[in-house]
């Protein structure tokens, strides 16, 4: 078969990777002149490792990403390091990274609250029944089983920060995922996500597969038993496609698709999302913490500030210190449409309160990433929500990061999502 797949992210290569093992002829389309898509990374001449445009890091339960880098043959390039995560309490930052860490914690207190914290943490690690959860807002579930205190101090900045007006309205299906599939030791690849994505390129041309990078598409539709795809000037038959891309975009892509399936699409919510980078002279946190968890109120410009060089060496980036501060935010958001020098007079005065002895001179370079489809926003019942991989356009297939619910977004279920489709295209 001749298969089109849109999109050359982590999802849409690793369907190539499954499809041309099964002997099929694949081309994969992507606009942007290099793959990875959200997951990708930029290297500045002096570094030898690239810096993810977002903010990544696998957990050490992402079996199927992990378990695609050991088939592919570069188990040995993953590193899992233990960074610190910090919490925040009346202005200072608490480690918050393990059990023993979480009960000092003194934002919670040390009675009835933490007890309470610790029987929900285990309640939801243990339970499998995310469908029930998926009735009742996280809202409301957390209030009731956590208590107000708990809620208050530990979910509710989570849920603002994530969804910001739809923090109400989120399921607790999410919050369940979230708690169960993550760990507190975080990997990446070494020389960063985009070394991955480029050596999985590699694999994929070697094997014959086509990347046609700069080439977006435009349209798909069905003729004459085929499917027609218009990018690059031109229009190519396929028997087989795959889109990869946001629920938008599958939308405009193909008008075709009946009333119901594309009303489902667009009927989907998600955040986008605003990431600047900086390059520093100096370290910006002296504990040498990773990631802070941020709670809006506390007047924080962004939601996270993430130093990325507590992660990985600052011997890979010449020296320089790297900092991520970032937010999800709906697009229309003040945010998107700023300059990245007005973006920066709103964040510049917030680092002093990860280190007061912080000057602008320390700024060496800044980056702004900007992406309207970051997070996918699961409402109650959000199971009946979710498109079909298979849509009733013959040939056609969608699997994009709305569709791994109840799992949160990653690249993990981007290839879990991307094989499954490979399989039922096969
Ligand atoms: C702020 C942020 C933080 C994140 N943190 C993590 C993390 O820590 N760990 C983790 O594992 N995941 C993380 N993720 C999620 C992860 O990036 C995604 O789940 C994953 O990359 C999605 O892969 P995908 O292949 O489904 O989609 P994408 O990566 O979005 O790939 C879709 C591709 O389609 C291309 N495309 C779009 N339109 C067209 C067109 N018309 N024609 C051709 N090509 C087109 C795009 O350019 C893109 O390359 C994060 C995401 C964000 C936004």
């Amino acid at each position: 078969m001749r298969i089109a797949i849109i999109g050359a992210g982590f999802g849409g290569m690793a369907a190539a990777y499954d499809l041309k093992n099964a002997g099929h002829d694949v081309t994969i389309f992507e606009s942007a002149s290099y793959v990875g898509g959200l997951a990708s990374g930029f290297k500045e001449p002096h570094w030898d490792w690239a810096v993810e445009k977002f903010y990544h890091h696998w957990f050490q339960t992402d079996n199927e990403m992990l378990g695609l880098i050991k088939e592919l043959g570069w188990e040995d390039n993953v590193l899992f390091p233990r960074p610190l995560t910090v919490m925040y309490h009346k202005g200072k930052f608490y480690p918050f990274d393990s059990i023993i860490r979480a009960l000092l914690f003194p934002g919670l207190g040390f009675g009835l609250d933490k007890i309470r914290f610790g029987f929900v943490g285990l309640y939801l690690r243990l339970t499998n029944n995310w469908r029930a959860l998926e009735k009742v807002t996280a809202n409301a579930w957390m209030m009731k089983w956590a208590g107000k205190n708990v809620y208050e101090k530990m979910w509710k900045p989570l849920l603002i920060g994530k969804f910001g007006p739809f923090y109400r309205d989120v399921n607790m299906a999410w919050m369940w995922a979230r708690i169960k599939a993550r760990t507190t030791r975080l990997g990446t690849f070494e020389g960063g996500f985009q070394r991955f994505a480029d050596l999985f390129a590699e694999r994929l041309g070697k094997m014959g597969v086509e990347i046609r990078l700069g080439v977006g598409v435009e349209s798909i539709k069905r003729e004459l038993g085929q499917l027609l795809i218009r990018g690059g000037g031109e229009s190519q038959p396929f028997d087989k496609v795959l889109v990869t891309t946001s629920p938008n975009l599958m939308a405009k892509l193909t008008p075709d698709l009946p009333e119901n399936y594309l009303k489902g699409l667009l009927e989907l919510k998600s955040m986008g999302a605003v990431v600047m980078i900086l390059s520093l002279k100096q370290q910006l946190s002296n504990e040498g913490y990773y990631w802070f968890n941020l709670p809006k109120e506390e007047g924080y410009p962004f939601l996270a500030l993430v130093e990325h060089t507590n992660f990985v060496s600052k011997e890979h980036f010449g020296g320089d210190r790297i900092v991520y501060a970032g937010d999800y935010l709906e697009v229309g958001h003040e945010y998107f449409s700023l300059s990245d020098e007005k973006l920066l007079e709103r964040f510049i005065p917030a680092f002093k309160k990860f280190n007061p002895a912080f000057e602008r001179d320390w700024v060496k370079k800044v980056w702004v990433f900007k992406t309207n489809y970051a997070q996918p926003v699961p409402l109650l019942d959000h199971s009946k929500n979710i498109p079909a991989i298979q849509t009733p356009i013959e040939g056609l297939y969608f699997a994009s990061m709305s569709q791994v619910y109840p799992w949160d977004r990653g690249t993990n279920f981007a290839v879990e999502i991307g094989r499954r489709a490979a399989r039922m295209m096969k």
